[in-house]
């Protein structure tokens, strides 16, 4: 049996928004931009929640519920910066860390009793610890493996820490409802509510093949879940699968220029993401909403892995070409780039044109970190 920390910092972007700027504290803030635009909460405080706001939502619903509300464009690179901090203190303290997402992290406590004791006192001393350290409030969950544990942070949260002994995880989650499993959501909760599932327990005394003839893969997956099992096994490195950023335009767009301007704003900012992260990537999507919500999405996998803009641009607004072929208004346009990975070394032994521009990108990083991503852009739009 192993012993996996779920350690899930709370209303991250809010308070390291806090930090900056400590008149926010105890105030409903919300991070996600302009309140009259058409964006989407990405985090809010406590204090805004009480009026019914929650992440994801229209931002315009966030300004309709809570106009006193404090908006927020947010600090991305802070938050890169807090949330490596929090996991450089982590990684001193246990033997595995599996980041999941920007402030989510798993940590494997298996055999470290003998060092740290119980793991409830652990968990004690280094919530305070990271509180003390970065002013970040953090939920720990504890349990046997990672999916018990990660219900188990999101019950009791803020700065709180739920412990689930090891062989009483189908006891633990019997009685809360189904939507504390993660991936339960708008389309499968409607599904098995209407079929007279309301708690995890109802699920776990399903049959394997009931879930299964109604959810797929995703019912097997959901009765293992329900009952408690899980994976326990860390990888020891976070591996990003993708990043993805997205425009939702003031008013719908219909000039096709004016769109890859966007889009070429949201190429530079995920290359910066990349590099930033060390990572390169192989396959770069697009996704373009109509003012009538039809969505498109395409991608395509490039054979040379990169965090180049000018090649990513070039990718992107091909398939961007290809598909923007109805003269309908344009509500949305993404970027998604999947299939990352690590730069390697070797990228960095030959010198030619390539390493230069290589450097040249590196350069405009570090100008970006330094002063802002407003202050360099690289010349790319105008050429073919
Ligand atoms: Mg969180």
């Amino acid at each position: 049996m192993k012993t996996i920390f779920h350690l899930d910092m709370d209303a991250f972007f809010v308070s390291v928004e806090r930090i900056l700027d400590p008149s926010l504290q105890g105030k409903p803030v919300i991070v996600g931009g302009d309140p009259h635009g058409r964006g989407v909460v990405a985090a809010c405080s406590y204090e805004a929640r009480k009026f019914g706001i929650h992440s994801a939502m229209p931002i315009a619903n966030a300004f309709r519920l809570c106009p006193k509300g404090i908006f927020l464009h947010g600090h991305h690179k802070e938050y890169v910066r807090y949330s490596n901090a929090v996991k450089n203190l982590l990684e001193e303290k246990f033997p595995i860390v599996q980041q999941a997402s920007i402030d989510e992290f798993y940590c494997d406590f298996t055999g470290c009793q003998k060092i740290y004791g119980e793991p409830q006192e652990f968990a004690k001393k280094l919530q305070q610890e990271i509180m003390n350290k970065f002013s970040l409030p953090c939920s720990i969950g504890i349990s046997s493996n990672k999916s018990v544990s990660k219900i188990a942070t999101d019950l009791n949260k803020p700065m709180g820490i739920t412990f689930v002994p090891h062989g009483k995880e189908k006891e633990f989650l019997a009685p809360l409802a189904i939507e504390r499993i993660p991936g339960v959501g708008k389309k499968t909760f409607p599904i098995l509510k209407a079929r007279g599932f309301n708690t995890i327990g109802d699920l776990a005394n399903a049959s394997q093949d009931y879930l299964a003839s109604i959810l797929g893969k995703f019912g097997i997956d959901l009765w293992n879940r329900a009952n408690g099992f899980g994976s326990d096994i860390l990888s020891l490195e976070h591996e990003r699968k993708s990043i993805s950023k997205e425009t939702t335009f003031e008013e719908d767009i219909v000039g096709k220029t004016e769109i890859e301007v966007h889009l070429f704003k949201l190429v530079e900012k995920v290359a910066q993401l990349l590099r930033n992260e060390n990572l390169n990537a192989s396959t770069i999507g697009i996704k373009l909403r109509y003012s009538d919500f039809s969505t498109i999405t395409r991608a395509k996998t490039i054979k040379e892995p990169t965090n180049d803009d000018k090649i990513i641009y070039q990718t992107a607004v091909n398939l961007f070409r290809a598909v923007y072929t109805r003269r309908v208004g344009v509500r949305l346009i993404g970027i998604h780039l999947s299939k990352l990975e690590h730069v390697s070394e070797q990228e960095v032994l030959f010198e030619d044109e390539e390493l230069i521009r290589k450097r040249m990108l590196n350069a405009v990083t570090k100008i970006r970190d330094k002063y802002g991503s407003k202050i360099i852009h690289i010349g790319i739009v105008g050429n073919k």
